[in-house]
């Protein structure tokens, strides 16, 4: 037979939907705001810049497989042993790692309905059953989670706060979860945006990482700290994970030029201040410019935006393509199971202006339209 694939992948792989970035082009534009991929609205530290040119003179040379200085330097940052943290080609490896490592055939992964998209495609990746747990008011539910952990489920992946959502679990709501969970289910953390939360009531997850012996904590450094190109993410866990993680991971799976970008990003605080301040200050003005043109905008934190359309995922639609034809690229929800949603990231304060005014124009006129 001459299908589409002659030769049959392992059961399950062909059922996986491949994982679709944000879009970064509009055709005919080379002046396009790109607010679809949370990426740090002002990139990467101008240090992070120079260390990666000057790395670029060893090259040729593989780099240390075991990201020593790197390590060295997040454990110096974050108040963290280097022995027990793994470092990764973005935290999207070390996901995937984790399945690899704690879920097969018939196992179940955990993960809440409006969870980062990567979660099912870890599970199945390694033949395991992706579960999604129902959420309430957007937010991970603890004792539905609990309640759905049976004897099959190796894993729970948990984004906190979640992308899309904006929501958090609160570092007591945190340990109740982790507490509620059987002991073979391994928690992990996902803290892509940690750096960018400033509510005091919020924990990125090290505490419990330190607290139990089955728990870890994935960073990055693509949001805050603007490095998504070089592909760089780190864990935090329990000695025996690491270990496991460490026998796992290709030998050098992260190159040179990413770890000595990474040593300068975490070496410039300034640069990172400024960035939460900038993000705190421009996610408040984005959700209230879109509230007063109309659009529901929900509690939430990080360095995006949900903005819920009132009159559904037609209207969604409609604010897309109306986005695009002014040259902003946001992200559409009905892959998060969000018709009714766009996920806009913030950036830089001019662009905020503009979506802020197109979206106002939008809603306008479908005021008028309705009238
Ligand atoms: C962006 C993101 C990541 C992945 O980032 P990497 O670039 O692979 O480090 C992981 N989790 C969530 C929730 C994200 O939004």
């Amino acid at each position: 037979m001459t299908g589409a694939f002659p030769i049959a992948p392992r059961p399950g792989v062909l059922e996986i939907e491949p994982y679709k970035g944000g879009e970064s082009t509009l055709e005919g534009r080379d002046d396009v705001i790109k607010l679809s991929s949370n990426e740090g609205a002002l990139g990467p530290s101008p240090q992070a810049v120079a260390a990666i040119k000057a790395a670029t003179a060893n090259a040729g040379r593989y780099p240390d497989g075991h990201c020593t200085a790197l390590r060295a330097a997040i454990g110096a940052r974050f108040g963290l042993d280097p022995a027990r943290i793994v470092c990764g080609a973005g935290s999207d490896e070390i996901l995937g790692l984790l399945a690899r490592a704690y879920a097969g055939e018939g196992d179940e992964v955990l993960y809440s309905a409006h969870g980062f998209a990567m979660y099912p495609i870890c599970a199945q990746a390694v033949g395991a059953k992706p579960v999604k747990v129902p959420e309430t008011d957007l937010t991970a539910d603890v004792d539905a989670l609990i309640a759905r952990a049976g004897n099959r489920t190796r894993l729970l992946y948990i984004a906190n706060p979640n992308n899309p959502t904006g929501t958090y679990l609160d570092k007591d709501a945190l340990r109740c979860l982790r507490a509620g969970l059987p002991e073979g289910v391994v928690l992990v953390i996902d803290a892509a945006y940690a750096e960018f939360v400033t509510e005091a009531d919020y924990e990125a997850g090290a505490a419990l990482v330190d607290e139990t012996a089955n728990t870890i904590m994935t960073r990055t450094f693509s949001k805050i700290f603007g490095l998504g190109n070089l592909r760089l993410g780190w864990a935090y866990g329990p000695p025996h994970m690491i270990d496991v993680l460490n026998r796992l991971r290709m030998p050098f799976n992260v190159s040179g030029i990413a770890q000595a970008a990474g040593i300068a990003a975490l070496a410039d605080t300034g640069h990172m201040e400024i960035a939460i301040a900038h993000n705190s200050r421009e996610r408040a003005r984005l959700a209230a410019g879109l509230a007063a043109a109309g659009v529901v905008v929900p509690a939430g934190v990080g360095n995006f935006v949900l903005a819920r359309l009132p009159e559904g995922a037609d209207q969604a639609q409609a604010a897309d393509a109306y986005l695009r034809g002014r040259g902003i690229i946001v992200r559409r929800m009905g892959g998060y199971g969000l018709p009714d949603s766009l996920r806009i990231t913030v950036g830089l304060g001019p662009e905020m202006d503009a979506v802020i005014a197109a979206m106002s124009d939008f809603m306008a006129e479908q005021g008028v339209g309705n009238g």
